[in-house]
């Protein structure tokens, strides 16, 4: 079955809260809906639209937005040590990470509350706390509209990165993704070395699968505001790379600026962005119905009735900021419509 939406109000479904709408909105069902409607439809301009937790509507959306609504779950293969599952794309992300702990199965637990769905887990390789979703996907399948075929790709043929994937590149714009398929172990193997984590799980009680995800629910929501409560987008920035003559040159003038090194490529340096805007003096800063998080400066928000256009008004001055006080780019990691 699909559903077909035309003038449709977007308030709910972009985790901004901003007030915009859409020329027309498709729910589907089955990949046979999605094959019919492209065969019928041809769309000139269209964007996945998972549950809206990383998307920025800044305008009238004047094409289609695709929503994938199977959320099965099953599981593929138990071998006693290791569990394969196949994940439907409109799968909450964190109901599959709440399901994996009740199982015993690990794997995914520092990626708790994560607003996600599972088809949108993939495309920016969503992690937090020294995980990755790829270090749990095996597969994803995605309906390619160019071929109108269904195609499967394995782990490294995602191309996955910091996020980063192959659907962020080549495969943008023509990938759905229908879903994900992890193997995860029963196999105890806490990963811990991130933050407070360590603690929080011992003041717990020690490093059990629950004890992990209640550690990391609780470190996350006291740092980063409930989009239910304020609307949000998670981390509005990407942390920008630098060459390393740059960042030397930054030290020398603050020697306390976090900086991390950049898997493969050692002329280039990482820095933090939350850093960045926080000593540009922006941390709380407030453009009326927008404004920079106070306790995380990396998340913008909206107070309030803000429109798409009064985000980006605010982040085009956040960069213009960050610029003007280290001659560093930062760019946004939203998607922005
Ligand atoms: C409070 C908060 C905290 C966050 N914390 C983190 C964090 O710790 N780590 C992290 O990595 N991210 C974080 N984010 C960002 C967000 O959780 C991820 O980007 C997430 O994957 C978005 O999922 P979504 O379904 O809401 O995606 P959407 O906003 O709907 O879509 C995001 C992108 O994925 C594409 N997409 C969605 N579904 C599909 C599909 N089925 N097929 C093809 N493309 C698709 C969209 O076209 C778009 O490009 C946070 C966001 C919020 C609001």
């Amino acid at each position: 079955m699909k559903r077909i939406y035309n003038n449709i109000n977007l308030v709910n479904r972009n985790s901004f809260g901003v007030v915009e709408s859409a020329a027309t909105l498709v729910e589907f069902d089955t990949v046979d809906d999605l094959r019919e409607y492209f065969a019928d439809q041809q769309p000139r301009q269209w964007y996945v639209l998972g549950a809206g937790n990383n998307t920025l509507f800044t305008k009238f959306y004047d094409g289609v937005l695709i929503v994938p609504k199977s959320a099965e779950r099953t599981i593929l293969c138990d071998d006693g040590e290791s569990v394969d599952i196949r994940v439907e794309a409109a799968h909450d992300w964190d109901e599959l990470v709440a399901w994996s702990v009740e199982q015993g199965l690990w794997g995914i637990e520092n990626l708790s509350a994560i607003p996600s769905s599972v088809g949108a887990a993939p495309v920016q390789n969503i992690g937090a706390y020294g995980a990755e979703a790829k270090d749990a996907i095996t597969v994803v399948e995605y309906f390619d509209t160019r071929t109108m075929e269904v195609v499967r790709l394995n782990n490294e043929e995602c191309r996955f990165a910091y996020r980063e994937s192959i659907f962020k590149q080549e495969l943008k714009g023509v990938a759905i993704i229908l879903a994900v398929e992890l193997r995860l172990c029963r196999t105890p193997r806490p990963n811990l070395g991130y933050g407070d984590v360590i603690k929080e799980v011992e003041s717990r009680g020690g490093a059990t699968l629950s004890n992990i995800r209640d550690a990391i629910c609780a470190i996350r929501s006291s740092k980063l505001p409930d989009p239910k409560v304020l609307g949000n987008a998670g981390s509005f920035f990407k942390n920008p790379i630098v060459e390393r003559e740059v960042a030397k040159r930054l030290l020398e003038r603050y020697a306390d600026m976090p900086h991390y090194p950049v898997a493969g490529d050692d002329t280039k340096v990482k820095l933090a962005a939350g850093w960045l805007i926080d000593r540009s003096g922006l941390k709380g800063y407030r453009q009326g119905a927008v404004g920079v998080h106070e306790r995380q400066a990396l998340v913008l928000v909206n107070y309030g009735g803000a429109t798409g256009g009064d985000v980006i008004a605010l982040a085009e001055y956040v960069c213009g900021e960050v610029k003007r006080c280290f001659g560093v780019e930062i760019s946004p990691e939203v998607n922005i419509l």
